[in-house]
């Protein structure tokens, strides 16, 4: 009997040995290296729309949870060095507390991540104005952007992976952005504990785009981020101004605290007297990552030392936004009654550089009606 006929026999038996001792889907599904979805409901928006919560757990039983409000992750949860498992994402354990007051917490964001200077730009000799969110600035697509509207939601199998796609109609005119845009964001949570988020999107008019995904992650599931280990693919970044947008300029991380080409741990240099930290109250800048081609490569690694987790990310795309969690402040009390004190998290924004429709030497963020606006990020969760 050859091998793989063995294997299927193996398996078989173990189908009917489960349906016949009446196991549960989960433990079906773990025999056979397959994830499972579970939904249910987690509440309604103010506006009379009924949102559901959706449990997406791998062979390997981790979880992740995401809502099609704003797309958000809710809890994603890997094992640390010793397998114990734990949450390492910030967030509410309810709807109402992400639509009262979130800070983008484990989001999708767009039309345009991150900040737009003077919430203006002018495409096609045509001035547009968006909604002034951030100081006189446009920050993560405007008053309601896509971290607040409710997406259509499908559940995805594939390969035994499991997943879910959303999809949102943006229409013409939305925050000031021209253009009817059709956005589709699929979330696929694999056996080897990635999270895969592929975004895509199509205009009617040319418009600008650039969408990312905005968690918190703490791998200590615990404490601040000051000793979680950071090292980021890249020799450049744009430095900004007192608004947090770039001035155009690329600047070498060489000997400077922004030089994170080896791990390095985030509190090492946070506090030093250096101009563009005091301008972020920390980290909340934008990395140009290595080998920009559009091709998916590794860019940063994240290590904690005590839990042993290690996260990298992978992406297509040219820019890397590092947020040290600054403006966390201790006034949010999140799951489980836990408050989130200053850098409880960090951020890791895959994404085009800031006020790119303002710059015209950064990679283009305009889409043109024909074209497909598409890219990919993984977040890789292992131990060490
Ligand atoms: C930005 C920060 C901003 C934060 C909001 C980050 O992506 O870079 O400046 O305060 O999002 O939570």
């Amino acid at each position: 009997m050859n091998r793989s006929v063995k294997i299927l026999l193996i398996l078989l038996t173990g189908v009917l040995i489960c349906s016949l001792c009446g196991c549960n889907e989960e433990m079906m599904a773990k025999i056979l290296g397959k994830g499972i979805i579970k939904m249910e409901p987690f509440g309604t928006t103010p506006d009379g729309k009924e949102v559901n919560l959706y449990t997406l757990k791998n062979a390997k039983g981790c979880e992740v949870k995401i809502t099609n409000y704003g797309g958000i992750v809710i809890s994603l949860t890997v094992p640390d060095k010793d397998g114990n498992l734990g949450d390492v994402v910030l967030g509410y354990d309810n709807l109402d507390g992400y639509i009262k007051n979130s800070p983008y917490f484990g989001a999708l964001i767009g039309r345009y991540g991150n900040r737009i200077g003077k919430a203006k730009f002018t495409l096609d000799g045509k001035t547009y104005t968006l909604a002034a969110n951030d100081g006189e600035n446009h920050l993560h697509g405007g008053k309601v952007g896509f971290d607040k509207v409710v997406w259509d939601a499908k559940e995805i199998k594939e390969s035994g992976n499991v997943g879910l796609e959303l999809t949102y109609f943006s229409k013409d005119g939305e925050e000031g952005y021209p253009g009817n845009l059709t956005c589709t964001v699929k979330y696929l949570w694999t056996n080897k504990n990635e999270l895969k988020i592929e975004y895509e999107a199509t205009t009617d008019k040319t418009t600008v785009v650039n969408l990312t995904h905005h968690s918190y992650f703490n791998l200590a599931c615990q404490g601040n981020i000051l000793d979680h280990q950071l090292m980021m693919r890249a020799d450049k970044f744009t430095p900004v101004d007192k608004g947090l947008i770039p001035t155009s300029d690329l600047s070498d991380v060489k000997d400077t605290p922004m030089d994170f080409t080896k791990l390095t741990a985030i509190g090492s240099r946070i506090d030093q007297d250096d101009e563009q930290l005091k301008y972020g109250l920390g980290y909340d800048h934008n990395w140009v990552l290595f080998s920009y081609t559009g091709a998916m490569r590794m860019v940063a690694s994240v290590y904690e030392p005590t839990s042993g987790r290690v996260m990298e990310v992978y992406t297509t795309e040219p820019g890397l936004q590092f947020y040290s969690g600054n403006f966390l402040d201790g006034t949010i009390t999140g799951k489980n009654g836990v408050v989130y004190q200053h850098r409880t998290g960090l951020c890791l924004e895959t994404q085009h550089f800031p006020d790119s429709p303002n710059k015209p030497d950064f990679p283009s963020t305009t889409l043109k009606p024909g074209e497909k606006y598409s890219t990919t990020t993984i977040y890789k969760f292992k131990t060490k």
